[in-house]
C-alpha cells in the first residue's frame, strides 16, 4: 500500500495519480475542519436569496476586516482560523519571517486565492532536466480541479493543458482594464508585459449546481463552495476503489527498516501512538511540517537548510477611468487580471502580478479613510471605490536569499521545533517592477500608489519550499527526481519542499503537477 501524508492540493494530486496507476492508497491526515456551527450558518445562507442574507450572519462569517493596528488580518475561511495550525506554529521561532502551517483537511487550499497558471520550462531554474517535463501532469491535475480560463492573450506563453471551464465574468472594472490593456498591446509587449484574464480554480459553468453566483465573498469564504479546495477532490477519492482516508492522525516519524519497508509512527488526537507499515510513503505536509518530519526522522538537528520563497508585495493602483456603483455589483473578488512581466531589466525570470478590483476589504479601507473627510466622505468613497485596484506581485525565488531553517531537538514532546530566520525582503526586484508600472501607467490605464505599497516579509504570500531540492546527484539532505532522500529510501516528498527553485507564475499548480509526476513514476517503478 502507498501511504500519502496530508490532504492538501499536493496530497490529493499524488493520491489520485497513484490510484490511476493501480496502487491502493491510504491517506493519513490531521484533518481539522470548519466548526459545525459556522458550516450550518453557511448552509442556511445557501438556500436564501442574496438580498435576504442576515447582516449579522454575514458579519460573523466574514470575520474582521482589519487588525487593531489597521493591518489586513490573516485571511480566514467563514470567519474561522481552522486552516492554520497555530499550536504547531507556536512551537517554532520566526525571526523576520511569516510562514504558515496547516493541519486542515484540504490544507491551505481551504483559504487560498485559487489563482492558477502553469510554469514555463525556462522558469524551472536548477531543476534536473528529467523533472521538467510537466505537460502531461498539468493535464492530469486539470482533470482534478476545475479551471476557469479564457482563451486569450496569455495562451501563447501559458498553454491550457487539459480540460477547462468557461472564464468567470470579469468585474466591470476588470473589463475596462482589459479593454485598456488590449488597446496598448504593442506598447506593453515592447516592455515585456503580457496580460489576460485571471485563471481560477472555480466552478464557473453558469447556473450549474455549486457554480459561482457572483456573491462577492470569495476572500472570506465562498457560501456556494464554488472555489475549489482539495477537500472536493478528497470527496471524489473516497468513491475510488483502493482509497482509505484516516484523519485525526499526526505523523511524527518515518523509520526505514529492512524488514518492513517504511514504518510510519503517528499520534492520534486522543494521544494514542500508532504505527503503519508502508511500501512507499508520499509526503505532502507543506514545507514546514515536512521539514520537521524529515529532519526528525533523520535526527538532522542543528543543520542549516534554506527555505526558498517568492518575494511578495501588495501594491494599490489608481485607475484613470472610474466605474460607478461597484459596491452593489454582482462580482467575484478573486484575482481578475494577470500581468506577466518578462523583461530582463526587471528580472531574468517572469514577475507575476494579480490584479484585484473592488472587494469588501478595499471597501472597508476606503470607508475608514473617508470617515476622516467629514462632509466629503461620500464623494471620496465614490471616487476611490470605482478606481482603486490592488495588485499582488510575486517574483522568482532566485531574486531573494532564502530563509534559514534549522531543526532543534527540544520541542517539548519529543518532536523538534524549527528556527526560521529571514533576511530583509528582496526590495530591488520589487522597486524595479513598480518603476516599470509607473512608466507604463498610460498604457495600463492605472498608476501605482507607491507610498502605500507593502513589501511582504519572507514567507508572506505563502509560496515557500525547496528545503530538500531535487538534484541529479543528491547530497544528504537533497532529493532525487522522485523526491527521495538518500537515507530515506521509499519516502518520496511530493510537496514544494523538493522544488529546486520557485517560478513566480503562481505556485500550487506546478507543485501539484510535480506531485503527480513523482507519484506516477514511483507507482510505475514499484510495479516492475
Ligand atoms: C491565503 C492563501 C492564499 C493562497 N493563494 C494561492 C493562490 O492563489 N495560488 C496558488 O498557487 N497558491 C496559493 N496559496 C498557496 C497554496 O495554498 C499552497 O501552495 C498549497 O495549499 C500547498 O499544498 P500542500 O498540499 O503542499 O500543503 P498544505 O495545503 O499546507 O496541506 C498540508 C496537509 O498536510 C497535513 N499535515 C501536515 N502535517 C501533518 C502531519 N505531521 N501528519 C499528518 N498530516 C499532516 C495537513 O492536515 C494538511 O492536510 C495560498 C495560500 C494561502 C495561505
Ligand atoms: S463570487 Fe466568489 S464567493 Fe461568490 S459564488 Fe463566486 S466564488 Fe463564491
Amino acid at each position: 500500500v502507498f501511504y500519502v501524508i496530508g490532504s492538501g492540493p499536493n496530497g490529493v494530486a499524488a493520491a489520485a495519480a497513484a490510484l490511476d496507476e493501480g496502487r491502493p492508497v491510504t491517506m493519513l491526515d490531521v484533518g481539522q475542519t470548519l466548526e459545525p456551527d459556522r458550516l450550518a450558518e453557511v448552509h442556511r445562507l445557501q438556500v436564501l436569496p442574496r438580498s435576504d442574507w442576515p447582516a449579522e450572519t454575514l458579519a460573523r462569517l466574514q470575520g474582521p476586516s482589519s487588525t487593531a493596528n489597521g493591518d489586513l488580518p490573516l485571511k480566514r475561511a467563514y470567519g474561522s482560523t481552522f486552516p492554520y495550525a497555530f499550536e504547531e506554529m507556536a512551537r517554532d521561532s520566526q525571526q523576520g519571517t511569516r510562514c504558515l502551517q496547516s493541519f486542515a483537511q484540504g490544507g491551505l487550499s481551504t483559504v487560498w486565492g485559487a489563482a492558477v497558471l502553469p510554469s514555463r520550462e525556462r522558469e524551472l531554474v536548477n531543476w534536473p532536466s528529467a523533472a521538467t517535463d510537466l505537460q502531461a501532469s498539468y493535464a492530469s491535475v486539470a482533470r482534478l480541479m476545475p479551471l476557469a480560463a479564457a482563451v486569450d492573450e496569455l495562451r501563447e506563453s501559458f498553454p491550457l493543458y487539459g480540460p477547462t471551464l468557461p472564464a468567470l465574468r470579469p468585474s466591470r472594472q476588470a473589463a475596462l482594464l482589459l479593454e485598456q490593456l488590449r488597446s496598448s498591446k504593442t506598447a506593453l509587449g515592447d516592455a515585456g508585459i503580457t496580460f489576460g484574464q485571471s485563471r481560477l480554480a472555480v466552478r464557473s459553468v453558469p447556473a450549474a449546481e455549486g457554480s459561482c453566483q457572483y456573491a462577492g465573498l470569495c476572500l472570506t469564504g465562498c457560501p456556494h463552495f464554488a472555489i475549489w479546495s482539495s477537500r472536493d477532490t478528497l470527496r471524489q477519492l473516497h468513491a475510488r476503489p483502493g482509497f482509505t482516508y484516516r484523519d485525526g492522525l499526526r505523523v511524527d516519524e518515518l523509520d526505514v527498516t529492512k524488514q518492513h519497508g517504511v514504518v510510519i509512527r503517528a499520534t492520534s488526537s486522543s494521544g494514542q501512538r500508532l504505527s503503519f507499515d508502508a511500501e512507499r510513503v508520499l509526503v505532502a505536509c507543506g514545507p514546514l511540517a515536512t521539514a520537521r518530519l524529515l529532519l526528525h526522522s533523520l535526527r538532522a538537528y542543528g543543520q542549516r537548510r534554506t527555505l526558498a520563497y517568492q518575494p511578495y508585495f501588495l501594491l494599490p493602483m489608481m485607475a484613470a477611468r472610474s466605474v460607478r456603483g461597484v459596491e452593489n455589483e454582482a462580482l467575484h473578488t478573486l484575482a481578475q487580471v494577470f500581468l506577466e512581466i518578462d523583461n530582463p531589466a526587471i528580472s531574468p525570470y517572469a514577475v507575476h502580478l494579480q490584479v484585484y478590483t473592488y472587494n469588501p476589504l478595499i471597501g472597508a479601507r476606503v470607508e475608514r479613510l473617508a470617515r476622516l473627510m467629514g462632509p466629503l466622505a461620500r464623494p471620496v468613497k465614490r471616487y476611490l471605490n470605482g478606481r482603486l485596484l490592488a495588485v499582488q506581485g510575486y517574483a522568482h525565488s532566485t531574486e531573494a536569499e532564502g530563509i534559514t531553517l534549522v531543526a532543534q531537538p527540544n520541542g517539548g514532546d519529543g518532536r523538534p521545533r524549527l528556527e526560521l530566520r529571514g533576511l530583509a525582503a528582496a526590495a530591488p526586484v520589487v522597486a524595479r517592477t513598480v518603476r516599470l508600472l509607473a512608466e507604463m501607467r498610460r498604457a495600463i490605464g492605472a498608476g501605482p500608489l507607491t507610498t502605500l505599497m507593502e513589501i511582504g516579509l519572507p514567507g508572506d504570500g505563502n509560496h515557500c519550499g525547496g528545503t530538500f531540492p531535487m538534484r541529479d546527484t543528491p547530497g544528504e539532505l537533497e532529493s532525487d527526481i522522485t523526491g527521495q532522500l538518500p537515507r530515506l529510501p521509499g519516502v518520496h516528498v511530493v510537496d514544494s519542499s523538493v522544488l529546486p527553485s520557485l517560478p513566480a507564475t503562481t505556485f500550487t499548480y506546478t507543485v501539484m503537477a510535480n506531485a503527480d509526476r513523482i507519484a506516477r513514476t514511483v507507482a510505475r517503478s514499484a510495479r516492475t
